[in-house]
């Protein structure tokens, strides 16, 4: 179902999962390169929906409010030359905007309400039906496409994953403090892991891969070979 041919052998859904900071937005984009695929970036998803609540005064934590919104608003994504997907709500550019340590924190917390949650998942969907996609998110595997040819689950340990958040908060100019960071990373795991609707959680068939002491060029490595490991078993 989620298989199509493209003309260039078979376009497969590749599922990339796993909390803040694992590596999954560089993995995914580098994978999605190599491969020739779209990239769809979920997480910018529920970002822009906790963008555009606050914007319109809706509570991050009405969840039929946000989920009427949600419905309204035209999401839709817009690739750099290097394949970054960037996003855009109702026409406009919303990329730098969806970045910030406020909106993390209201992404997570829009995240888990059911009628968004549904509202985005017609939305992934629709993004990823024709294949030759790569998606990263957090139920990516587990819910929104179950029957993803390819499931990788990233993980690294909270230290780490926080580390990389400072510098990459860093490198575009927004100064953060690491202890800061490390308690949003471990605030937004408990939220993600433990909410009743799509926890975060790696799917059953899913490959585990701890990026903790790996250069992100050997996780992409690894995950390559996974999908080309997948692809062959689903033609076969
Ligand atoms: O991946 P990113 O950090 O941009 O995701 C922001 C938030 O969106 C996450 O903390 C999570 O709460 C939510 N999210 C989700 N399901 C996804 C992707 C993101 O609940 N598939």
């Amino acid at each position: 179902m989620t298989q199509v041919e493209h003309g260039r052998g078979s376009a497969v859904v590749v599922a990339i999962d796993g909390p803040a900071g694992a590596g999954k937005s560089t993995v995914a984009r580098e994978l999605a390169r190599r491969l020739g695929y779209v990239l769809v970036d979920s997480g910018a998803l529920y970002r822009g929906v906790a963008l555009a609540a606050r914007e319109r005064g809706v509570s991050w934590d009405d969840g039929d409010a946000l989920g009427a919104m949600t419905r309204q608003l035209k999401l839709a994504f817009v690739s750099e030359p290097d394949g970054t997907p960037r996003l855009q709500i109702d026409g406009r550019d919303r990329a730098g905007e969806i970045r910030s340590p406020e909106i993390s924190m209201g992404a997570s917390r829009v995240s888990i309400h059911p009628p968004v949650r549904e509202a985005l998942l017609g939305v992934q969907r629709q993004l990823g039906a024709a294949g030759g996609v790569v998606l990263e998110g957090r139920d990516i595997g587990t819910v929104v496409f179950p029957q993803a040819q390819a499931k990788i689950f990233l993980t690294a340990s909270a230290a780490v994953r926080a580390r990389r958040r400072v510098d990459e908060l860093q490198a575009r100019g927004e100064g953060v403090d690491y202890e800061t960071t490390l308690a949003d990373v471990e605030a937004r795991d408990r939220q993600d892991s433990t909410r009743e609707l799509a926890p975060l959680r790696p799917a059953e068939d899913s490959v585990l891969l701890d990026t903790s002491g790996l250069p992100l060029d050997e996780v992409v490595d690894k995950a390559q070979l996974i999908v080309q490991q997948r692809m062959e078993a689903s033609l076969s």
